[in-house]
């Protein structure tokens, strides 16, 4: 169910920062101050060094763009190995309390101990904070590697549904006595066989989170002036779970974006073919096709929103079609409460090396900065990082696609990005 802000502060073993203040929510917006107390974990393997990293970068960019009038007041606070260090467990309340009361925060990857309580922190985090909306940009930048031929025209925004679908983690082992309840269950009421040493697994979609995701992503879609939002499913045959997911997705936009949209239909017989200046192309594909559309296809779609296992699945694909997860931001936003973390895990190989590249986490924090408004911030850090890798300034996981190119450390990337945004190069 929905999770409110938290007004005051409560918290077992965290202090507040002395300084900064909280970002707040009034009349149904953020009322961000100059200096916000914004919470940051820091995360496992590469984890701390990116982190750390994107906060000097963001730092930087910040002072640039407002001439010292603005700053961040960072707070750290704990989730994964070190929470149980300070704390005894992985995700202490303290940890969601401290997100609930400053509105925003960012973190780097966490790993997930085996048998450590939790199928997945980050889905643990996303869950318990309710935020509902998993929002994946991939857009090419000039000089990466990419697969793809045609890697130029990908400029997607995926939504994917946080909460629901097969992610919600109702499942049971074959042979627990739960599995064994639900296939005599099904046998009983309605004549359902199911195979004895069959697992079960059950794939929630409701209207009411449907409904909420969808809205956001249009209401998206027309805050960034965008052009098509495609809704992702595979109905045809799970017609009462992805289905339905594309019947309510209709009927939002249809009931409250009238204004806003037309659908391929209306573009068809209305409109000779062509989408009239200033709506926004509303339709659907099947997801099987919607996964080879965007190769082959990839300049017809914009926003993709789709049921959380899709979404999971088209994102990491998108991303590989242009160059790599090194750089792949994310966000995951409820109604008001936001957490920015990149797309990849920890890479524990790379932990301490100053090798792992940095920038999904910094572009990460650009999204936060444009979340609370500090626009002028975020374009800066990501016209840096487009000027650093169009110009052959890069990684190792970049560098080793383009034969003759010396890699950068983490480090030394990074001070070319904030000499960049100081500019003092360019
Ligand atoms: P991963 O950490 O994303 O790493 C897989 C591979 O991707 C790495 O070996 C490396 O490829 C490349 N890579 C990822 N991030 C990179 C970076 N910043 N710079 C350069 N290369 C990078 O995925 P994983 O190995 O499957 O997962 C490791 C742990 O992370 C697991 O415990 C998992 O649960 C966790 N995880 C956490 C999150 C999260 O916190 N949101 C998300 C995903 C996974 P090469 O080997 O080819 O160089």
């Amino acid at each position: 169910m929905s999770v409110e802000p938290l007004e005051t502060p409560e918290f077992e073993k965290l202090k507040l920062p002395e300084e900064g203040e909280k970002i707040r929510v009034v009349g149904g917006k953020l009322v961000v101050p100059n200096e916000p107390i914004i919470p940051f974990i820091e995360g496992d393997g590469i984890g701390p060094e990116i982190v750390r990293l994107a906060k000097k970068v963001v730092d930087t960019a910040v002072e640039v763009a407002y001439g010292g009038s603005r700053r961040i007041v960072w707070w750290e606070i704990y989730a994964g190995s070190k929470a149980v260090k300070k704390y005894g467990e992985l995700l202490p309340k303290d940890t969601l309390n401290a997100i609930r009361y400053a509105i925003v925060a960012i973190k780097g990857p966490i790993t997930t101990p085996v048998g450590g309580g939790y199928r997945s922190l980050n889905v643990a985090i996303r869950q318990k904070l309710d935020l509902y909306a998993n929002i994946r940009p991939a857009k090419y930048i000039k000089g990466m590697p990419a697969p793809l031929k045609a890697a130029e025209k990908v400029d997607f925004v995926i939504f994917r549904e946080n909460i629901e679908d097969l992610y919600a983690g109702i499942e049971w082992p074959y042979d627990s006595p739960e599995a064994k309840k639900i296939r005599e269950f099904l046998k009983r009421e309605f004549g359902i066989e199911i195979r004895e040493d069959s697992g079960i697994g059950i794939k929630p979609i409701s209207k009411f989170r449907t409904q909420r995701f969808v809205r956001k992503a249009l209401n998206y879609a027309i805050e960034k002036n965008r052009r098509v939002v495609t809704l992702m499913h595979k109905g045809n045959i799970m017609k009462y779970t992805e289905g339905a997911f594309r019947e309510w997705g209709y009927e939002v936009a249809l009931t409250e974006f009238r204004d806003y949209i037309v659908t391929e239909d209306e573009v068809k017989t209305k409109y000779g073919g062509v989408v009239p200046e200033g709506k926004i192309l509303f339709n659907d594909r099947i997801a099987d096709n919607m996964l080879q559309q965007i190769i082959t296809r990839p300049g017809e779609y914009d926003i993709i929103v789709c049921p959380n296992v899709n979404g999971d699945y088209i994102s990491d694909e998108a991303n590989a079609l242009i160059g790599g997860i090194g750089i792949a931001p994310s966000a995951n936003v409820g109604d008001y409460m936001a957490v920015f973390e990149p797309v990849h895990g920890t890479a524990p190989k790379y932990a301490g090396k100053d090798v792992a590249n940095p920038t999904a986490e910094i572009r990460s924090a650009a999204l936060m900065l444009d979340y609370i408004g500090w626009k002028e911030a975020a374009k800066l850090i990501e016209s840096a990082v487009e000027k650093a890798i169009s110009s052959g300034r890069v990684t190792q996981d970049i560098a080793r696609h383009i034969p003759g190119l010396k890699p950068l450390k983490a480090s030394e990337y990074t001070e070319v990005l904030i000499k960049i945004i100081k500019g003092e190069i360019e």
